[in-house]
C-alpha cells in the first residue's frame, strides 16, 4: 500500500517526467536543470511517500520548486499538503479551484454519496482501504495561488495547465513534455478501486461534481496532440489521446 512504481519520460528538453503510481492515486514530478514540479501528491498518509518519490528520482522536496494542484480532492491534496507546509515551496491551482482548495467549500463526495454504491464488495474493499490513508481528512492548503501567468509555467518541465472543469469545478490537466504527455488528474482515469474496467475510464458518477461538464471536457482533450496519458488513477496510457477519449466516453 505504501509502494509505488516510478515511469521515467525524457521531455524533449533535457529533463525528464515521471509518473508516480501508487494503488490508490498518482502523482507527476517534472525535473529538469532548474529543479523539481510536484504535480498532485497523494492522500495525507503519503506524504512519506511523496518524498520518497522524490528520493527515487535522486532529488529532495527541498529541490521542488513548485507544486501544481489537478484538484483539491483528499487524495490529490492531503500528503502534498504536509510536504508544502515543511518544505515551504508555493501551491498553485486553476483560478476556479484554489477556493477550493483552500477550503473555502467542499465539491468531494461523502459517506452519504457513497452510501448507495456499499452493496459492492469492491466499494466496501476500497473503503476500508483508503480508511486507513486519511480519506476522511478535510483539511485543505491556506497558501494555494492562482497560477502565477497565462499559458506554460515558468516552472520546472514547463507545464501548460488546459482547463478541464466537471469533476470539480477548477480541474486542471496539464500538458508536459513539450505538449505530448497529459497529466488528466480526474477528468479521464484508467482504473480505480471502485471499477472494474482497465483501461481509459471516467470516475463513477458519485465522484464528479458536473458528470456533464467533465465529458464536455474529456471530449476537447480529443483534438490535443498527445501520446502518452499519466491519470491520477489508474497506470499511464500510452497512444492516441483520441482512442482513450472514445473508450472512456463509450
Ligand atoms: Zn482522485
Amino acid at each position: 500500500m505504501t509502494g509505488f512504481t516510478i515511469e521515467t519520460l525524457d521531455d524533449g528538453r533535457g529533463g525528464h517526467v515521471h509518473f508516480v503510481h501508487t494503488d490508490h492515486v498518482n502523482w507527476v514530478l517534472l525535473q529538469d536543470d532548474s529543479g523539481v514540479t510536484l504535480i498532485d501528491g497523494g492522500y495525507p498518509k503519503q506524504a512519506d511517500v511523496v518524498e520518497s518519490s522524490l528520493d527515487q528520482i535522486d532529488a529532495s522536496a527541498s529541490d521542488v520548486r513548485a507544486a501544481l494542484v489537478t484538484h483539491a480532492h483528499v487524495d490529490h491534496i492531503g500528503g502534498l499538503r504536509a510536504v508544502a507546509e515543511r518544505y515551504g515551496f508555493p501551491v498553485y491551482a486553476d483560478p476556479v479551484e484554489v477556493g477550493h482548495v483552500r477550503r473555502d467549500y467542499l465539491q468531494q463526495a461523502g459517506p452519504m454519496d457513497l452510501a448507495p454504491l456499499l452493496y459492492r464488495p469492491r466499494v466496501a474493499r476500497w473503503l476500508l482501504e483508503v480508511g486507513t490513508m486519511g480519506v476522511l481528512d478535510r483539511a485543505g492548503i491556506d497558501a494555494t495561488q492562482p497560477f502565477p501567468s497565462d499559458g506554460g509555467l515558468d516552472l520546472p518541465g514547463r507545464p501548460r495547465p488546459i482547463a478541464c472543469p466537471g469533476h470539480t469545478s477548477g480541474h486542471s490537466a496539464y500538458l508536459v513534455a513539450g505538449g505530448h504527455v497529459l497529466v488528466s488528474g480526474d477528468a479521464l482515469i484508467t482504473g480505480h478501486g471502485i471499477s472494474a474496467v482497465h483501461g481509459p475510464q471516467c470516475l463513477h458518477k458519485a465522484f464528479h461534481h458536473d458528470v456533464a461538464t467533465n465529458r464536455a471536457s474529456v471530449q476537447a482533450l480529443a483534438a490535443l496532440d498527445v501520446d502518452v496519458i499519466f491519470p491520477g488513477h489508474g497506470p499511464a496510457f500510452h497512444g492516441p489521446i483520441a482512442e482513450a477519449v472514445a473508450q472512456a466516453l463509450a
